[in-house]
């Protein structure tokens, strides 16, 4: 008989997502046609910008001739791709070489697919609460995991502990669900961490595009010891609306090494098996975000979300309630007032105000009590929900 995985009968039920969908239909069955102000949502909302467009329809056309038709890609990335995405580091400070970037189809599948260069009986640590993707994809591996747990008294944003040692560590910064960002003094000491413990970290940098604040790291690479400790998982999803159009890269230094082995050529070996490359239409359309202009009309939307989250964070500060997040993230994460769980909140803002966000305790024991709102909405819908929190909790 086949001997299937069976840590898939390990993982728990991913009821976060499903029992929002219950509870919303539920409502709507009860209040047909009653508009929800949707600030739950992971997924963005504006449209490409122009720019990418351009680049896609070109890249069409260029496949419609025989001398400018392109078959497989290669299999860590266009060269092209490569050499943009390595140049936009450099232009941050940040020196790598083009052969260290991988192009990837987003940072889902590269979070999920990177586990290959590990041991199965490595540990992973987890700062919790968390993207749920981390825990699941080393339960399905098999493999232990460590759980950091993250609160209030430390900003949502814990050193590294000697009671909490693993072989891969998880950081993800701007993170998803606290919007919390690490100061370049705290990741220093997470890469010292891993440094001594030869570890290595495995940071989600996502939301990089974010951070405002220019004192803040966007890279882990930003942080000296880091290339011979960390990998970093980008994503053009959030950065410029590629969520349906498939885009992320992935930095492997050369420097990292373990047990004589180079991650990065493990990682060329690895996309060689098991990948033939990205499409060359979507990989165009992602070095367009790159250019001068890709860049001012990338940020003209972020602009736009950072603008919703501002408007919950005003609402929120002039209600007295804390949060994390929102200035360099697009998540404002909340304390429940009235000591509400967070079950609890979710229930009264879709029942009394027709506020629908995502429950803290769906990210990690430890976000019980919290509340996470994102700013990829419409900003129509997003004043309209903080008028009504405010009118709610005043
Ligand atoms: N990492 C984090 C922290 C995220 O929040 C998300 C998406 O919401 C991803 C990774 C996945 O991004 P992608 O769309 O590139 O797969």
């Amino acid at each position: 008989m086949t001997k299937p995985n069976m840590h898939y009968a390990d993982l728990k039920d991913s009821y976060l997502f499903y029992n929002i969908s219950q509870k919303i239909k539920a409502y709507l069955a009860e209040h047909e046609g009653t508009h929800l102000y949707r600030m739950g949502i992971g997924d963005v909302s504006r449209p490409l910008c122009d720019e990418v467009i351009k680049a896609l329809h070109g890249a069409v056309d260029d496949q419609a001739g025989a001398d400018t038709f392109h078959g497989y890609m290669p299999e860590p990335g266009a060269p092209f791709l490569r050499e943009t995405i390595a140049n936009y580091y450099r232009s941050r400070g940040i020196n790598l070489a083009d052969d260290e970037v991988f192009v990837s189809s987003g940072a889902s599948d590269e979070l999920g697919d990177i586990l290959d260069l590990f041991d199965r009986e490595n540990s992973a640590l987890v700062i919790e609460p968390a993207y749920p993707a981390y825990v699941d994809a080393n339960i399905i591996a098999g493999r232990k995991i460590v759980h950091l747990p993250a609160g209030r008294e430390n900003g949502f944003l814990p050193d590294p502990s000697e009671d909490a040692v693993a072989d891969i560590l998880y950081i993800c910064s701007p993170n998803n669900p606290t919007g919390a960002v690490f100061s370049k003094a705290q990741l220093k000491n997470w890469v010292d961490f891993a440094n001594a413990h030869e570890s290595v970290i495995l940071f989600d940098a996502a939301y990089e595009a974010f951070i405002e604040d220019d004192s803040l790291p966007r890279s882990i690479f930003e942080i000296e010891g880091a290339k011979t400790c960390a990998i970093e998982i980008c994503s053009l999803s959030k950065t410029a609306g590629f969520t349906g159009t498939r885009l992320g890269y992935t930095v492997i230094p050369k420097d990292l090494v373990r047990n004589g082995m180079r991650f990065n050529d493990m990682w060329v070996r690895n996309r060689t098996t098991k990948t033939n490359g990205v499409s060359y239409i979507i990989q165009r359309g992602g070095a367009a975000v790159f250019t001068p202009e890709g860049r001012r009309q990338i940020m003209e939307n972020i602009r736009y979300y950072k603008n919703n989250a501002r408007i919950l964070t005003d609402t929120l500060d002039e209600l007295g309630i804390w949060y994390t997040g929102g200035k360099n993230a697009p998540y404002v994460w909340m304390q429940c007032p009235n000591g509400l769980k967070s079950w609890e909140l979710f229930d009264l803002l879709l029942n009394k105000i027709q506020v629908v966000g995502t429950p803290g305790e769906g990210f990690g024991a430890c976000g019980e009590g919290y509340f996470r709102f994102s700013s990829f909405g419409s900003v129509e819908d997003t004043t309209e929900a903080a008028r009504r929190i405010k009118e709610l909790f005043k």
